[in-house]
């Protein structure tokens, strides 16, 4: 079993749609570990993206990030860092196949409705960045 880090980002939350994409989340096996409804100050989106500190988007990014209410989660499956990012769908909804979350929920690649860890130390660090034991299930 592996867990991964996932985000409802800002948009998919004021469009209503976390709702759907938690159905997609149970529909498609994963075990929900923890998860939690946050308004992210500035500060707290500029560490979860620091890696993207020096992209020309990194500041619309930690605007959009902040525009909103998320919903932060630890999701478990066999290859749940994969399975998740399969999900999801590329970065780019006009590129992310057929049925896949950003497909469905995306309006563009800065507003593309989800986040997942991408490798086993970044959802470890993400993980620890947004959760601790005590809120975590399992
Ligand atoms: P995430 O990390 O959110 O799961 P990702 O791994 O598919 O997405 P990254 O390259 O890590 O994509 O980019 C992080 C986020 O930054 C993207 O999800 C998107 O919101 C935003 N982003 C990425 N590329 C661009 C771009 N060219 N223009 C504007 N925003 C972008
Ligand atoms: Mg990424």
């Amino acid at each position: 079993m592996q867990r991964t880090f996932a985000i409802i980002k800002p948009d998919a939350v004021a469009q209503g749609n976390a709702g759907a994409i938690l159905a997609e989340i149970e529909k498609n096996g994963f075990k929900i570990i923890a998860m939690k409804l946050m308004h992210l100050s500035r500060t707290q989106a500029e560490g979860f993206y620091a890696v993207h500190r020096e992209r020309p988007f990194f500041n619309d990014l930690v605007t959009f990030m902040t525009e909103g209410p998320v919903v932060a989660m630890i999701l478990q499956k066999e290859q749940a860092i994969k399975g998740w990012r399969d999900l999801m769908g590329a970065t780019n909804p006009e590129q992310a196949a057929e049925g896949t979350l950003r497909k469905r929920f995306a309006t563009n690649i800065e507003r593309n409705a989800v986040h997942g860890s991408d490798a086993e130390e970044t959802a470890a660090f993400e993980t620890r960045y947004f959760f601790n034991a005590m809120e975590m299930v399992g």
